[in-house]
């Protein structure tokens, strides 16, 4: 790390040709990594069994350490969240349209669409960032299947009132829960709402195993159509009852999972501490402020969502995002531009797009800082007294950018 060296005028960033603030690139969703030692030793352990996949021994470990996590009954491991989202799709027999928010990321939409059914986006609440129930009943017709709300930024969905109208239409909820291990409502734990909620363990995700996900419900029956389906719909050898895919998790990727799992609480405390950092470090910055989760939930906080209001800024979220990548800050506008402006979405819908104001609004707002077990406190300070930076010269560095830089 170089020594910081503060920046005085406007020319000073690098954006206009001032040095760089970091020489290496700081990205958002580095990934957090638990013991190596340990990690090392369950892959010796996995060598000495010669047992690589099919419902190893720690893909066992690993289901029923993420039950106990989430309260639920059954835990089923699997490749990744993708896959997760459309084995369920297919044991529930969904069909024709399923209600999504756009503002997400295209997996969820992209899940439906590979299986031939039409995802129907949603708007979300402006102050949660999640589906906004009170859409719903509109949204619903002859055709729709399902709901598959997002728990977004780990924030947890309305579930009351969604399941409340899902129900009157005898609609399944699946949750895409990619974001919300360990996410509390009210004291209930994420992992057991609706019919099944889906999480990922990507490499960017709070918990990883590399690549990886988990699929969690209450329902028995479901949980055996799951386990089919994942595995070419093998009842037992040379038995095939059912469709089915390859949707199985390894067993190096469970052991990097149970390493992780290990450290839950320690990214959990970095992560609120790096929060709290950003939180007091960028208070009083107008128009810069950081998303709030609503009264009654707690999450991992592996997201600091960073929100640019440009008409108390004075700079738009896309002119901070492209000064901050000249310093080689690589924060991100997850989850722009939403589903609907991306393909197939996009063109489908051209004709008839729908109205998402507070999605295109959020979209245009948010700003994702880096966070996690490899930003130093050192990181956040340098960053937040750029924001504050940028925003005091908002006026000035705006004249000098041109809009066509926006994209
Ligand atoms: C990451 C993510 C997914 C996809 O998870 P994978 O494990 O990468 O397939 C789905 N939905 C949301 C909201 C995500 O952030």
């Amino acid at each position: 790390m170089k020594s910081f060296i503060p920046k005085t005028a406007v020319d000073d960033l690098a954006i206009f040709g001032g040095p760089k603030l970091y020489d290496e690139e700081l990205h958002v969703g580095r990934p957090n990594i638990g013991s190596r030692a340990r990690f090392y030793k369950m892959v010796d352990d996995i060598f000495e069994r010669k047992w690589l996949s099919n419902k190893g021994a720690y893909v066992q470990q690993l289901e029923a350490r993420i039950c106990q996590l989430t309260g639920v009954n059954h835990a089923i491991a699997v490749c990744n969240a993708t896959v997760g989202l459309e084995v369920v799709i297919r044991a529930l027999g969904l069909t024709g349209e399923v209600i999504v928010p756009s503002f997400t990321f295209v997996a969820t939409a992209h899940s439906l669409t590979w299986l031939g059914l039409t995802p129907v986006f949603c708007d979300i609440n402006q102050d949660t960032h999640t589906l906004d129930s009170t859409h719903l009943e509109g949204l619903i017709n002859a055709r729709t299947s399902a709901i598959i709300p997002v728990h977004l930024w780990g924030q947890c969905c309305e579930t009351g009132e969604i399941e409340r109208i899902a129900e009157a239409h005898n609609l399944p909820v699946i949750y895409d829960a990619a974001h919300a291990l360990g996410t509390k409502r009210f004291g209930t734990l994420v992992g057991g709402f609706g019919a099944a909620e889906v999480f990922s363990f990507h490499a960017t995700k709070f918990i990883n195993s590399f690549e990886g996900g988990v699929i969690t419900t209450n329902s028995e029956d479901l949980a055996k159509t799951i386990r089919l389906m994942i595995n070419f719909g093998f009842a037992g050898y040379d038995k095939v009852v059912s469709m089915g895919t390859n949707g199985k998790m390894n067993e190096v990727c469970a052991a990097m999972a149970l390493t992780n799992l290990e450290s839950f609480d320690e990214f959990v405390t970095i992560n609120r501490s790096n929060r709290d950092q950003y939180r007091r470090e960028l208070a009083g910055i107008p128009g810069i402020s950081l998303f709030v989760e609503s009264a009654g939930n707690t999450c991992s906080d592996q997201y600091v969502v960073g929100m640019v209001d440009s008409t108390k800024s004075g700079i738009s979220r896309n002119h901070i995002m492209n000064i901050f990548w000249a310093e080689n800050i690589l924060a991100r506008r997850y989850f722009y531009p939403g589903c609907h402006q991306m393909e197939p979405y996009r063109t489908q819908r051209a004709d008839n797009p729908p109205e998402l104001p507070v999605t295109d609004l959020v979209a245009s707002q948010v700003l994702i800082l880096p966070t996690g077990s490899s930003v130093q406190s050192e990181d956040i300070c340098r960053i937040c007294s750029l924001i504050r930076f940028v925003v005091e010269n908002g006026q000035a560095i705006s004249a000098m950018m041109s809009e066509n830089t926006t994209n």
